[in-house]
């Protein structure tokens, strides 16, 4: 990973914390794996939740010099559907693509627009076209429990915490 690369990382995840609410979560956690309903994982950037859990945001961060491709955005979207998210959000430097809007816009995905060359203490950045610019950001160390996925049960129709790709909550499995 280059440090470009990685200063982008570290500039895209303090300026969402910085408009978390905003994008309808309290914070966000970094890196991460999240089970999916198929049975595979999928490692996400960064993931937006709500104090209570309740709502789960995947992060997706794409420093690229192109914009982002329909292609791009529908995995996203089938990321959101497989791990039972939420909403997403991509990240990246330029606006989408034509179909990538498209596509956004119908799978629940925001797209936040920052700059490549933005700093974390001076940068740059369009959200629904507002611009913040010039904010002083000060990033705290946070140690709080991560926020476990939570899928809709196909008996009972409760949410309930998955650990992998179980469809059905404790409760029912049980019975
Ligand atoms: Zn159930």
């Amino acid at each position: 990973m280059s440090r470009e690369w990685e200063r982008y990382e570290q500039v895209a995840a303090e300026l969402l914390n910085l408009i978390a609410n905003e994008l309808g979560v309290d914070r966000f956690e970094g890196k991460q794996t999240i089970p999916g309903a198929s049975g595979t994982h999928w490692e996400i950037d960064a993931k937006g939740v709500t104090e209570d859990c309740e709502r789960i945001v995947v992060v997706e961060v794409r420093n690229t010099k192109a914009r982002q491709s329909q292609a791009k955005v529908g995995a996203l979207a089938f990321t959101l559907l497989d791990t039972g998210s939420d909403g997403g959000i991509i990240v990246s430097p330029l606006p989408l693509q034509a179909g990538a809007k498209k596509v956004a816009a119908h799978a629940g995905v925001h797209h936040v627009q920052i700059d490549a060359g933005s700093t974390p203490r001076q940068f740059a950045m369009k959200f629904l076209n507002k611009l913040f610019m010039g904010i002083t950001v000060s990033a705290t160390a946070r140690a709080e429990a991560s926020c476990v996925v939570r899928r809709v049960c196909k008996q009972c129709g409760q949410r309930f915490e998955v650990a992998e790709n179980e469809n059905v909550c404790p409760a029912c499995a049980n019975t």
